[in-house]
């Protein structure tokens, strides 16, 4: 069993990724060539909105947008205590200071009122408040809603992670649509990955996607040598494109592959751990299914026994990393934040995954709960 299965994925793609990088290999456009375009207006459609600027990765697609938003020393940005590091290396990265803010126990995503309490900490100090980046943790949207009202009369934009979240949707507004810009990751193990790294931006702000499109070509202006900006080298490959493209062909059917099996999940695990909460109106991607539970290292070390991958996202949270240290923590602390890192574990989870599979992961793991 894997805990995520692209060996099935691509069985199931045939030679599709075959035949379209072959069709790079014959044009040779390997840098910004057709595919490069055709996928952006395929996710910019997706997603409902004006534009989608791809780029080298997920990360840079945060960083960029901190970028074009002038974000540097002096300014806070703030961040859930409990996502992947890279939600808040890119606001060191610029020398701006990270708030670490806490997350709501059942969404695990950033919660509103400790956003609240540290925007007022900042308010009261000498930061600037510049941006809060929401991370749609596990492939469910944040709370856009809430944290616009928490937001309100700053005029600080809301960045959207949605690394792991594209092709999710709440009350039918799609991932991409929910923040004035929304940055995703195509790495191999996202519900859509490519083979690689890569990664795009969606917005519906015009002036903002023409910035992105400057600076991942160093900054460039009307052309090539005419430099505007201090930019850097984030583009995404042809050939990763024509991956994209390809696997965008199944994605859908594979987005409610992952939604039956997470209610399987649910049910068969219903009473035996804490299992994942969508808000109402909410769907989610699936990146990774991840209950709660006490004594979570003995059944994880059980289920290894049993042949069951697992995987604890994240084991810290981001204000104890060394990396962070100078970071600023929201009045009340983490204690959410805290305590996931200490009960969490994410279960196989892909679009392939067999239901005899799903038995086994649920009976090992209610028979190796300590009681
Ligand atoms: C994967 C991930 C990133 C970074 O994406 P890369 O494409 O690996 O750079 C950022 N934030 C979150 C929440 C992620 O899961």
């Amino acid at each position: 069993m894997q805990l995520i299965d692209l060996q099935a994925q691509r069985r199931r793609l045939g030679n599709a990724v075959e035949v379209a990088i072959s069709r790079v290999l014959d044009h040779g456009q390997f840098v910004m060539g057709p595919e490069v375009r055709e996928l952006e207006t395929e996710l910019a459609a997706r997603s409902g909105v004006a534009h989608a600027v791809s780029c080298a990765s997920g990360t840079d697609a945060l960083l960029l947008v901190l970028l074009a938003w002038g974000v540097g020393p002096g300014d806070a940005v703030f961040v859930p205590a409990f996502t992947f590091p890279a939600t808040a290396e890119v606001v060191t990265l610029l020398g701006a200071t990270p708030v670490f803010v806490d997350v709501d126990a059942a969404t695990f995503n950033i919660d509103p009122g400790s956003l609240a309490r540290g925007l007022d900490l900042v308010v009261s100090g000498s930061l600037r408040p510049a941006a809060v980046i929401a991370v749609d943790l596990f492939g469910q949207p944040a709370d856009y809603i809430a944290l616009e009202e928490v937001v309100g009369t700053t005029g600080m934009p809301v960045l959207a992670d949605a690394a792991q979240s594209f092709g999710a949707q709440r009350g039918g507004v799609p991932v991409g649509k929910m923040a004035v810009a929304t940055a995703t990751s195509f790495f191999p193990s996202k519900p859509l990955g490519c083979y690689g790294d890569g990664g795009a931006v969606l917005t519906d702000d015009s002036e903002l996607a023409a910035c992105l499109r400057s600076l991942r070509v160093h900054g460039q202006g009307s052309n090539k040598y005419d430099n505007v900006r201090t930019g850097v080298n984030s583009r995404l490959d042809t050939i990763q494109a024509a991956i994209l493209l390809a696997k965008l062909l199944i994605f859908d059917d594979e987005l409610s592959e992952r939604s039956i099996i997470a209610a399987t999940y649910n049910d068969l695990l219903a009473g035996v751990a804490l299992t994942p909460t969508l808000q109402e109106d909410a769907t989610s991607a699936w990146a990774q299914y991840t209950i709660r539970l006490d004594g979570r290292d003995h059944v994880a070390a059980q289920l290894r026994a049993a042949g069951v991958p697992t995987a604890v996202y994240y084991p810290k949270p981001l204000h104890h990393q060394p990396a962070f240290v100078n970071g600023l923590v929201s009045p009340g602390g983490v204690p959410e934040a805290t305590r996931l890192c200490e009960t969490v574990l994410s279960l196989p989870m892909h679009a392939y995954l067999k239901p005899e599979d799903q038995e086994l992961v649920a009976k090992t793991l209610a028979a190796s709960l300590i009681r």
